[in-house]
């Protein structure tokens, strides 16, 4: 049985630590969504997060460092722009693709030669990796293609005796996994958006691309930056339909003609009065919908619907990552008036 640790107390974190260096894995809290973490020096430890997850050999993990000085111990900060980028985001809710170094074994990073690193701010996750003393290699905690976990209830069945521990930080604060960015030409490139928004990196370095993939399908076999994004991902088990407009109106009208009989409608407020099987609100800002969406998902397969409909937002700020993480719950299943 996996046993929940609520409180980081020093024996409890003795366990931890013999957990991880005994080649096993741990779930812990972020400030996006909870990790399942391996000593992201062993290989042994990592092939066993894959394993586990049912994860894609060749969607590589982001290793997390208990501090941003830690950074230069695992990869190669090599121009003033990733520098400026650790300088500004970390810690926090912010990925950086940088050159690897030998010691990250090539298992983590699914063969290429560049590492995801990652400085979480949530105080339990810096604790734990603090105590650890190892970098800890991590991808959300769930199963492969299904919603993350931002709740223990949500996530505990889903590795009862493959994990022996997990750390219960409550509700994860943001919701939505960090944003991930690259270098590329001195210009900083989003694969995959985040809290951490465009508008916010170019505050800062003047310029932001955003990969044409992310609110695209990637074909199986394509090359892609970030090879996460070939796969089916943050998926209830009920078929999902994404809606968008700016017009109220037209937006009602793109529900009720995709409605059926057992259709719950997941989305704001102004939602409510339409007749359907079920209304979930899922928050009225950009912010409450990232910090609900994915456990509401997980909620929405309880109730034997036949389809969700899902409220759609505007592509920009925070909305940019929420409707990455929506169109690929919709399995690009979306429609817009
Ligand atoms: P997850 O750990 O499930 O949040 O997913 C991590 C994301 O980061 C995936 O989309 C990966 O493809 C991406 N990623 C991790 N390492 C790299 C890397 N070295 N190059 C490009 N993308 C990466
Ligand atoms: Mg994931």
């Amino acid at each position: 049985m996996t046993k929940i640790i609520k409180e980081l107390t020093n024996s409890n974190l003795e366990i931890l630590k013999s957990e991880i260096l005994n080649q096993n894995l741990v779930i812990f809290p972020t400030e996006t969504v909870y990790g399942i973490g391996a000593n992201a020096l062993d290989k042994i430890a990592v092939e066993k997060i894959f394993k586990v997850k049912t994860r894609a050999i060749n969607n590589p993990l982001i290793v997390h460092l208990k501090d941003k000085a830690e950074i230069s111990k695992y990869a190669y900060i090599e121009n003033e722009v990733e520098q400026k980028l650790i300088d500004t985001f970390m810690p926090g809710p912010f990925t950086l693709i940088l050159k690897k170094q030998p010691n990250i074994p090539s298992s983590v990073t699914a063969n290429l030669d560049t590492v995801g690193i990652r400085v979480p701010i949530n105080k339990i996750a810096h604790e734990f990796l603090k105590f650890v003393e190892v970098p800890i290699a991590a991808p959300s905690a769930n199963i492969s293609s299904r919603p993350s976990g931002t709740k223990v209830s949500d996530i505990k069945d889903e590795f009862n005796y493959l994990v022996n521990y997990i750390i219960d930080g409550g509700e994860s604060e943001i919701g939505l996994e960090s944003t991930v960015v690259k270098v590329v030409d001195n210009t900083p490139l989003i694969l995959r958006p985040g809290f951490i928004t465009k508008e916010d990196i170019e505050k800062v370095i003047g310029k932001c691309l955003v990969s044409e993939h992310v609110l695209k399908e990637v074909k199986k076999d394509s090359q892609v930056e970030s090879p996460g994004m070939l796969y089916r991902h943050y998926a209830p088990k009920t078929k999902c339909l994404l809606v968008y407009s700016a017009s109220f109106p037209n937006l009602k009208k793109l529900i009720i003609e995709n409605l059926d009989s057992k259709t719950i409608i997941l989305g704001s407020d102004k939602l409510k009065d339409i007749p359907c099987y079920k209304f979930i609100n899922y928050g009225n800002t950009l912010l409450e919908i990232s910090h609900n969406i994915f456990h509401l998902l997980r909620q929405c397969d309880k109730y034997n619907a036949n389809l969700i409909i899902i409220e759609g937002v505007k592509k920009e700020g925070l909305g940019l990552a929420i409707m990455n993480r929506l169109i690929r719950t919709s399995n690009f299943n979306y429609k817009e008036l």
